[in-house]
């Protein structure tokens, strides 16, 4: 046994192997020693105390998706290794087989999936020249995509987008950026052995008879392409992995950038769309708040649409169409959600009926799903906006239905094993075998009383046990009575056992029938699955259709609720005007109401709005507001506001708050610059830019100036539609100078040497930070906030010492600052900086317009 189990684990040593020995799967060596304390199970051993003492642990058979479930969550895989007969017909060693390998990235068990996450396979393939392609493969539904990459960054942006499971790649070819990658997030890595790799024409093949096409021209892909080795490879092993044909998977997409409203990883991270910024949870995430989805493919859809918008005027157009019909028919929409909201999900059962392990009851639910499809294709059809007619012209899949009901019970049990799950009335053999099986008892009690009769012993039982089978029971007292033709099989202490011819036959037949009751029904519901998976890919189509439904349905349940309006799409680059704008989530969450806002970003007068104001005065909350109503309508919701008119954007790029990223090595300055750096690389003038005080990571004047410039090439250079907010009171000269930047600020009022926030946008811009307000709100010692205004008045009024240095308090210093520390020489006397620009300066280099401009700027200074 332990040859072959050793053979077994040769051919998948990078999983553990669970091997089938009667009522449970055990481990052994390595795998048991490592085994043992993740699945909090007793390590022992086989042959304890000889030579060949083995460690071994296992886990009883009907438990396995448990234990299953925390190698998974480990980031490991598991073999499962199954007895391929009977062990009490078999002859010699049981015949075992891997019968499936788990792997993260190819689950599709639903005890070990979440229904609202996708359950994603990636595998990548790059070149020499850092160009490279990724294949996205979902197992459990069949979902199936692929995408060009230019470099290592895409490579990045699609991985920490789509969060696969597990990557697929040969080491040796990922870029450095990308293992890093890998080896932050703990993903399950694997690789195919260098010749199993699908190449040029065995590639293009995989591909082709997988979706049964004879060119892949159709596909937008060619023979030799590195998409297409991605593809292969990932069906290759998938299907490797799940000991199947993949029936499922009959579609392959090319996801090009340009389709859609491109979101970085950064941007959709700042913006808290899918995961919240602190915790990584769905709390306070824009997807928390639009979710309104009944099923679970619209729950993964729903995520799709977010991560990904829209960019077609028209595309978006139809889809806000769609929500304002199930807006305004507001009976339709309840119709149609409590019809989805029967509805399962159907995607991924047809894809465990492919792989063949679809439980009954999963078929059971499979068909009390499908049984709601009529009435939610009905509403659809129904409906005027093209875009949900086009949803319901998909098959309903009525006879597949029809199959189901036929041959299921109303409620079968979990499992095959017990029978009981085909119906009655299908099959007369099943039924004659089943009505034997089941009448069992009353033909054993026909039996016993007429051989009490015949016998005259009136304490006569039938009985069964594992070892005789069925015998007649007689005690010792009535032992005088026993006919002739009783065979005695065994004597006990006051009883004897016999049997009869008739006994003998009664058992075979009540055996026999069970027996042929399962075999039948294993036989009818594996034709079952076999008629399910032959429809899976029209299972698949329409799924799609009612998750693109239940989405349009949520967005209307959504829009009704908080009373969102639909917003006008204009051409890409339009303007950018909203009337009355709230944040969706803010005001879905905070106890105190929302103050609207406007907003108008338009290329010809207002297309960098510089925003000052007070700390907490809510910039932060109207920047990504913003940036939330664009990405938001583009996606097909309504939005937030008394009115919109959206301009289609080609990307939303945001550069929002301290995001620290000391586990890549950088310091927050670093990422800011590098985010910003590639903001100012990419964004055209299509494109929308959310800078929140850039520039603060450093010296102040290093920031200043590089938020001038920024601002500056923002608006000569790229053209994008800008909102920069910023506590640099200097930038607001920006209006003055370039005709396309206007200021706004958050309005306050003072009261009483107290502050107001009004939350309100108003034209012009912000004297002052009241930052110590702010500082005093959130408790600072009443010393230090007291402290600070005068250190504050002594600056702002300019007073210095005769040493140049400034006075830093009126009255009584403390001792420590009549010596001021060494930082402190920050605030150094006017005259002080201007001589040591001029000493620093260097005059070789200086061209005549900078030697200008410098003068100028020292005499501001003095001035
Ligand atoms: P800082 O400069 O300190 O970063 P900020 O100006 O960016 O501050 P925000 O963080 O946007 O300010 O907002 C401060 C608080 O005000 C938040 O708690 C937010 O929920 C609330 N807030 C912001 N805008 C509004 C609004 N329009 N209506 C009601 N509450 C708001």
């Amino acid at each position: 046994m332990l040859r072959h189990y050793l053979e077994v684990k040769a051919q998948h040593p990078d999983a553990l192997l669970f091997y089938r020995m009667g009522d449970f799967y055990e481990l052994f060596f390595e795998d048991a020693l490592r085994a043992a304390p993740l699945l909090e199970v007793a390590l022992t051993a086989r042959g304890r105390g000889t030579d060949n003492e083995t460690p071994m642990c296992g886990v009883p058979y009907h438990a396995l998706e448990t234990y299953l479930g925390k190698v998974l969550r480990a980031g490991l895989k598991a073999a499962v290794c199954d007895q391929m007969e009977d062990p009490a017909t078999a002859k010699g060693l049981v015949r075992r087989e891997v019968t499936r390998v788990i792997t993260p990235g190819t689950l599709s068990e639903p005890g070990l999936l979440d229904g609202k996450e996708e359950n994603l396979l990636a595998s990548l393939r790059f070149a020499a020249d850092g160009s490279g392609a990724a294949a996205f493969l979902d197992v459990s539904t069949g979902a199936f995509f692929v995408r060009r990459l230019r470099d290592a960054e895409e490579a990045l942006e699609d991985l920490e987008l789509l969060r696969p499971r597990e990557l697929l790649a040969s080491a040796g070819e990922l870029p450095a950026a990308v293992l890093r990658w890998a080896e932050r997030t703990g993903v399950c890595r694997s690789a195919l052995g260098d010749e199993e790799v699908p190449r040029g024409r065995r590639a293009a093949e995989l591909v082709q008879r997988q979706l049964g096409i004879a060119t892949l021209k159709g596909l937008g892909l060619a023979e030799g392409e590195l998409a297409i080795e991605a593809a292969a490879a990932a069906l290759h092993y998938a299907r490797d992995t799940q000991r199947s044909e993949l029936a499922h998977v009959r579609a392959l997409t090319v996801r090009e950038s340009d389709s859609a409203l491109l979101l970085d990883p950064t941007t959709l991270a700042n913006l808290e769309v899918l995961r919240g910024l602190r915790e990584g949870g769905r709390r306070g995430t824009l997807l928390s708040v639009l979710d309104r989805t009944v099923t679970p493919a619209g729950g993964r859809l729903i995520k799709e649409w977010l991560r990904r918008p829209l960019r077609e005027p028209e595309a978006i157009r139809a889809r806000l169409e769609a929500v304002g019909e199930l807006l305004a028919d507001g009976a339709r929409r309840e119709r149609l959600r409590d019809a989805l909201g029967a509805l399962g999900d159907p995607e991924r059962w047809a894809g465990r009926a492919v792989l063949g392990t679809l439980t009954p009851r999963e078929a059971a639910a499979l068909r009390d799903g499908l049984a709601h499809v009529p009435a939610a294709l009905a509403e659809l059809a129904t409906a005027a906006p093209a875009l949900l007619r086009e949803l319901a012209a998909v098959d309903a899949l009525a006879d597949l239905h029809r199959e189901l009901e036929r041959c299921l019970v109303p409620v079968p049990p979990a499992t095959l094993k017990d029978g009981g799950v085909i119906a009655e009335g299908l099959d007369p053999d099943l039924d004659a075998a089943r009505s034997l099986a089941r009448d069992s008892k009353r033909h054993i009690l026909s039996l016993e009383s007429r051989e009490r009769e015949r016998t005259g012993i009136g304490s006569l039982k039938i009985r069964y046990n594992r070892v005789f089978g069925y015998y007649l029971e007689v005690t010792r007292a009535n032992q005088h009575l026993v006919p002739p033709d009783f065979i005695r099989k065994q004597t006990l202490a006051n009883a004897e056992r016999y049997v009869t011819p008739e006994v003998k036959e009664l058992e075979e037949a009540i055996l026999g029938a069970e027996e042929r009751q399962l075999a039948l029904e294993e036989q009818h519901f594996r034709a079952l699955l076999a008629a399910i998976a032959a429809r899976a890919a029209e299972v698949r189509r329409l799924a799609e259709a009612l998750a693109a439904a239940d989405v349009l349905a949520a967005f209307a349940e959504v829009a009704a609720r908080q009373r969102y309006v639909r917003p006008r799409i204009g051409e890409p680059g339009g303007p950018i005007v909203v009337r009355d704008g709230r944040h969706p989530v803010v005001e879905a969450l905070a106890s105190d109401p929302f103050v609207p806002n406007d907003l108008e970003l338009e290329s010809e007068r207002a297309q960098v709005v510089v925003l000052t104001g007070p700390n907490m005065g809510g910039k932060s909350t109207y920047l990504r507001q913003a940036a939330l109503l664009v990405l938001m309508a583009q996606a097909g919701s309504f939005v937030p506001a008394a009115e919109a008119e959206i301009g289609v954007v080609d990307r939303i790029f945001t550069r929002v708050g301290a995001s620290d990223d000391l586990a890549r090595g950088e310091s927050t300055f670093m990422v800011e610059m590098i985010e910003t750096a590639r903001i100012l690389h990419h964004a055209t003038a299509h494109s929308l830019v959310v800078l929140d005080e850039v520039g603060r990571g450093t010296a102040t004047f290093d920031g200043l100036s590089l938020a001038w410039a920024i601002v500056e090439h923002l608006h000569e250079r790229s053209g994008a539609k800008t909102l920069f907010a910023t506590h640099y009171h200097e930038l607001t000269e920006l209006a003055a100078l370039l005709p396309r930047v206007v200021n706004r600020t958050m309005a306050v009022k003072e009261w009483e040497e107290r502050i107001l926030f009004l939350r309100r946008v108003v034209n012009g811009s912000a004297d002052k930070s009241y930052g110590l307000h702010v500082a005093r709100l959130a408790g600072l010692p009443a010393t230090v906030v007291e402290r600070a205004g005068e250190i504050l008045a002594n600056l702002e009024a300019q007073e210095y010492d005769l040493s140049g240095r400034p006075r830093l308090a009126k009255g009584n210093a403390p001792a420590s600052a009549v010596e001021p520390p060494a930082q402190l020489q920050l605030f150094a006397a006017a005259e002080e900086v201007v001589a040591r620009a001029l000493r620093e300066a260097d005059l070789e280099r200086l061209t005549p317009l900078e030697a200008l401009n410098l003068l100028a700027e020292l005499k501001r200074r003095l001035s």
